[in-house]
C-alpha cells in the first residue's frame, strides 16, 4: 500500500504526494555483491552510454519543491522491437525534444550479454507517462506522472519476427532469461528492492501505447531467478508470494 504523504496540499490544489512504503530490506554490501556476480558468471558490462540529452538526474524534489524520494526502489522489463544495434543508434542521437528522448539503464542482447545504456544513479528516460499502482511523481508543472525517478529500467532485445506492433512474437533467449534474472536480483540486493516492484513497461504505462515486453514467460525468468538466489543466497528480496 502506498503511503500518502502532505495530504495538507489537497486544499493548495496541488497533487498529493505519494510515495512506496520503506520496504524494510536491507541493502547488501559491495563485497557480497561482487562475489555473487562472479558466481552467477554475469557478462561484463558492454559500455554504449547514450546521450545526455537522453537520460537525466534522478530529481529530489517534484514541480512544486516538495521532497522526493529518488533512489531506486522500482525495476520494470521493456523489450526493444527494433534491433540492439539500432536501439542504441537512437539512444546515442541527440534529442532536443522532449518526446523523442529515451533511454534504458541496461540493455540484455540475444546472446545474454550486457549493454550499459545509463548509470543506474542516473534518470532513464523509459516510462514517461507511467505509475505503479497509486505511485507517480511529477517533476514539471506540465508533466503527466512518471516513475523513472525512482526505476530502473532494463530491456530484452526482441527476436526478428518481433520488429513490428503485432501482439506477440517467438520471445526472448534462454541467454537473455539468464542474464536477467540474475540482473534484476543484483538490482534487488543494491537497492534494497522487493520482488513485489519487478515490474513490466505493459503494467505501469499509463499512455495507453506500451505493451511491452511481449511474449514474455516468467516462469522462464523464475527457473533462472530460483538458481540465481540458491548460487547468492539472498533469498529475502523474493516476497512474490508473501508481499511486504
Ligand atoms: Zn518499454
Amino acid at each position: 500500500m502506498p503511503l500518502v504523504v502532505g495530504k495538507d496540499d489537497a486544499s493548495k490544489n496541488l497533487p498529493l504526494i505519494v510515495e512506496l512504503v520503506d520496504s524494510g530490506l536491507i541493502p547488501v554490501n559491495k563485497d557480497d555483491l561482487g562475489a555473487c556476480s562472479k558466481k552467477l558468471a554475469m557478462p561484463l558490462e558492454q559500455l554504449a552510454p547514450a546521450h545526455p540529452s537522453n537520460f537525466g538526474n534522478r530529481d529530489a524534489s517534484d514541480a512544486w519543491g516538495r521532497p522526493l524520494k529518488n533512489s531506486p526502489e522500482l525495476i520494470v522489463l521493456h523489450e526493444t522491437v527494433i534491433s540492439g544495434p539500432q536501439t542504441v543508434a537512437f539512444f546515442q542521437a541527440n534529442h532536443p525534444e522532449d518526446e523523442h528522448q529515451a533511454s534504458y539503464h541496461l540493455l540484455i542482447d540475444r546472446d545474454g550479454s550486457r549493454l550499459r545504456i545509463v548509470p543506474d544513479e542516473k534518470r532513464a528516460y523509459g516510462a514517461g507517462m507511467s505509475a505503479f499502482g497509486d505511485f507517480t511523481q511529477r517533476t514539471k508543472p506540465t508533466s503527466v506522472g512518471s516513475i523513472n525517478n525512482i526505476a530502473l529500467h532494463v530491456s530484452l532485445v526482441s527476436p526478428p519476427d518481433g520488429r513490428d506492433d503485432r501482439d506477440g512474437h517467438s520471445g526472448y533467449t534462454d541467454a537473455q532469461y539468464k542474464t536477467l534474472a540474475g540482473q534484476v536480483l543484483l538490482w534487488q540486493a543494491s537497492f534494497g528492492i522487493p520482488m513485489t516492484r519487478v515490474t513490466t513497461h505493459a503494467a505501469v504505462d499509463r499512455s495507453h501505447s506500451r505493451y511491452d515486453p511481449r511474449s514474455f514467460r516468467w516462469n522462464r525468468f523464475d527457473m533462472h531467478y530460483r538458481a540465481a538466489v540458491a548460487a547468492c543466497g539472498f533469498s529475502q528480496f523474493d516476497n512474490q508470494q508473501a508481499g511486504l
